[in-house]
């Protein structure tokens, strides 16, 4: 391929983002996503969300997608009530997230979730969360740091063979694992924190924030598989 490779990043949609003399309705990404896929080695385009019918055609034009953190995912689509802990659900994310998931799973385009973006991936494929699970996002708007081990033999242990410190801040989890999901990294405490799914061209989960790391190699294995 000529070039750096495209990789999409999905956004936030939030009211109220402050800058300059601005408090307007933003599609937002913190910086830490395109510095991480620019440092990678990649070329980052935002995917604010859209209808979920131009997913395939947006997934068309990338040579790989990340969906990115954010909100709880509404428990509806995963068949659950909702937990009195569960967080406001981001409607038009989920549906235009899980729409670009499945074109990219279609399309063998490599994807990689992070946070949210894994348990969407865990949801997209009939998988459930744990709605609340303490220690993993111990101060409110802080992230922590916990160890990491991965499963030998997966692709995610091909890319990041030892047990690793990560950045943290979650409350949810994977429960249930989606149809055809493999369980590539726990937590110590035994927390699903990163899945891949064998079938797929590339495709790869983290529970945590890569994007808040000095740690590249994840997203550059991303980079790779899409050049
Ligand atoms: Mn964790």
């Amino acid at each position: 391929m000529a070039g750096r490779p495209l990789i999409g990043v999905s956004t936030y949609l939030e009211s109220g983002a402050r800058w300059g003399v601005w408090e307007l309705e933003a599609a937002l990404l913190p910086a830490g996503y395109p510095r991480l896929v620019q440092r990678a080695g990649g070329l980052a385009v935002m995917l604010p969300p859209d209808a979920p019918e131009h997913a395939a055609a947006a997934v068309a034009r990338l040579d790989g997608l990340v969906i990115a953190g954010g909100p709880d995912v509404e428990p509806a689509r995963y068949g659950a009530e909702p937990d009195p802990r569960t967080g406001p659900p981001a409607r038009a994310r989920d549906a235009w997230e899980l729409a670009l998931i499945e074109a990219a799973l279609r399309a063998d385009v490599p994807l990689l979730g992070i946070c949210r973006g894994m348990q969407l991936l865990n949801v997209a494929l009939g998988g459930t969360l744990v709605q609340h699970l303490d220690g993993h996002a111990e101060v409110v708007g802080v992230f922590g740091r916990h160890t990491v081990v991965p499963v030998p033999g997966t692709l995610y242990a091909g890319v990041v063979p030892k047990e690793t410190s990560v950045p943290s801040y979650h409350h949810q989890a994977v429960d249930r694992l989606g149809e055809g999901l493999v369980v590539c990294a726990h937590a110590t405490d035994g927390t699903v924190e990163a899945v891949e799914l064998p079938s797929a061209a590339w495709a790869l989960g983290v529970q945590w924030h890569p994007e808040m790391d000095e740690d590249v190699r994840v997203v550059r294995a991303l980079v790779e598989a899409a050049s």
